[in-house]
């Protein structure tokens, strides 16, 4: 075995330890791990103050009740947490969610990306995630805002715009967030930048809804243009339909892109004219306005619903998975490859298992793993908090000037650090631009 294994190994079997039944976080660890030994090999300087372990251990995790009463009076409880990872280089920076399938390790693991991704973001925002087990999905209005409240009730402690900052993600989105930020306000008496993706209204930023979707089809498009490629005149397929999914559809789209595809977690339609114009609002509508499923885009438009399935089969030039982590397996990396697709975007926070990684890398698909793809969002919401300090706010096209550029640079990050001739490596590129930041204020520091 070569060294540098051995050292993953033992070094995964020590995590494994530490934090036992916790996959989706070992998970996460053992994507990263596997690019930055071999880098800190080359580089002792990090490997003799143990950066990399240090890393593996989040700063803090705060865990609390949040009872709150439906509309017939009944109490239910359920469990929030806010995982703050890593403040070295910003405030914590990173989502709430709110969906059946929160766990503490599914927090971790995505708090220990977003530390990552903050840093390739060049702005200066440590990681953080938080959320809860609660479902938004069949609640009314008044049940979302009273659990909303009571998350924030407790959460306010913790929280403040130098020390740490949540956003939207899975189940948080305008009208979430507007909840929290009024009790924030309310509980606080502080008018501040605390959140970020409020409405336009109260401090939030123009462009900030498009940016994660928008942001994972520019990066798709640097990516094209690197060998030559554009997105115009390809087909791609999404999964998903909600915030990065929608956004992610329709950049694509304006790119010159016919997406195929949208997915809940029902199942997903196909469509072969392409989900653009008129249909596009169609499915924003029924997702962020009646909050239906669907198989009414199906219905609507006379196209093809495939129940409990995910849009892996169909075969496209580009996907871009936008719904949730390990949503592609081995099998659909196989799927994929064999359609002919060319290259990923991961909107969603670690949707390929690593099997499918590993398919993906060796026939040298170009792959852009979600802390580089979906950075978009949290570069925005890094914009809002700079609004927000410096009390003014910047217009949509100056906002989207500057997003584009950030994805610009953090295509650049991961070229120069993830170039295999004249193959790239983002998955690489990405952990290492990710990981040299952190790790040089880590080891200014000191030992803490
Ligand atoms: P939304 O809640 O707006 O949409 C999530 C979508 O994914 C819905 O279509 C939902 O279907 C589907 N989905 C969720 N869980 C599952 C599941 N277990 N199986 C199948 N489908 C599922 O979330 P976002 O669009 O904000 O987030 C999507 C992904 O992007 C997440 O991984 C998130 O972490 C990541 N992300 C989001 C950012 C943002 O700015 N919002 C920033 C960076 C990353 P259904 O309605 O049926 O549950």
């Amino acid at each position: 075995m070569a060294k540098t294994d051995q050292e993953l190994q033992q070094f995964m079997e020590r995590v494994r330890q530490r934090n036992p039944g916790e996959e989706e976080f070992q998970q996460a660890v053992h994507e990263v791990a596997a690019t930055i030994i071999p880098y800190i090999d080359q580089h002792p300087g990090y490997k003799e103050v143990n950066v990399l372990e240090r890393l593996t251990e989040p700063d803090r995790i705060i865990i609390f009740r949040v009872a709150w009463e439906d509309d017939k009076g009944t109490v239910h409880v359920n469990r929030g947490y806010r995982v703050q990872h890593s403040n070295a280089i910003g405030p914590y920076k990173g989502g709430i969610r709110f969906h059946p399938s929160v766990t503490l390790s599914v927090l971790k693991f995505l708090a220990f990306e977003q530390t990552f991704k903050n840093s390739l973001t060049g702005l200066p925002m440590g990681g953080g995630k938080g959320g809860s087990d609660f479902d938004p999905k069949g609640k009314s209005d008044r049940e979302v805002m009273h659990f909303c409240q009571s998350f924030m009730t407790e959460l306010y402690r913790y929280i403040g715009h130098f020390t740490d900052v949540p956003a939207g993600d899975i189940g948080v989105g305008a009208r979430e967030i507007s909840y929290l930020f009024g009790q924030y306000k309310r509980i606080s008496n502080l008018f501040t930048g605390v959140l970020t993706g409020k409405g336009l209204a109260f401090g939030g930023s123009l462009i900030r809804t498009e940016a994660t979707g928008y942001g994972a089809a520019y990066f798709m498009q640097d990516m094209l243009r690197h060998v030559g490629e554009d997105i115009d005149g390809k087909t791609a397929i999404v999964s998903g339909s909600g915030n990065v999914a929608q956004y992610t559809i329709e950049k694509v789209s304006q790119l010159g892109g016919k997406v195929l595809t949208a997915s809940d977690s029902s199942g997903f339609v196909y469509d072969k004219d392409g989900i653009h114009g008129d249909r596009l609002e169609f499915l924003k509508e029924l997702k962020n306005v009646k909050r239906g499923r669907i198989k009414a885009y199906a219905d609507e438009f006379g196209v093809e619903f495939y129940a409990g399935k995910r849009p892996w089969g169909v075969p496209a030039e580009l996907a871009f998975p936008a719904a949730t982590q390990n949503e592609i397996t081995a099998e659909d990396a196989k799927t994929l490859i064999k359609n002919g697709c060319r290259a990923v975007s991961e909107g969603a926070n670690m949707p390929t298992e690593q099997d499918g990684i590993d398919l993906f890398l060796d026939a040298k698909i170009m792959f852009a793993p979600s802390k580089a793809a979906n950075a978009g969002g949290v570069a925005v919401s890094g914009l809002e908090m700079t609004q927000n300090s410096m009390r003014l706010s910047w217009s949509r096209d100056e906002l989207d000037q500057r997003l584009r550029k950030i994805m610009a640079d953090i295509h650049e990050k991961c070229v120069h650090y993830g170039s295999e001739g004249a193959w790239c490596n983002y998955l690489k590129g990405a952990n290492i631009g990710g990981f040299i930041k952190v790790a040089d204020a880590i080891k200014s520091y000191g030992v803490m």
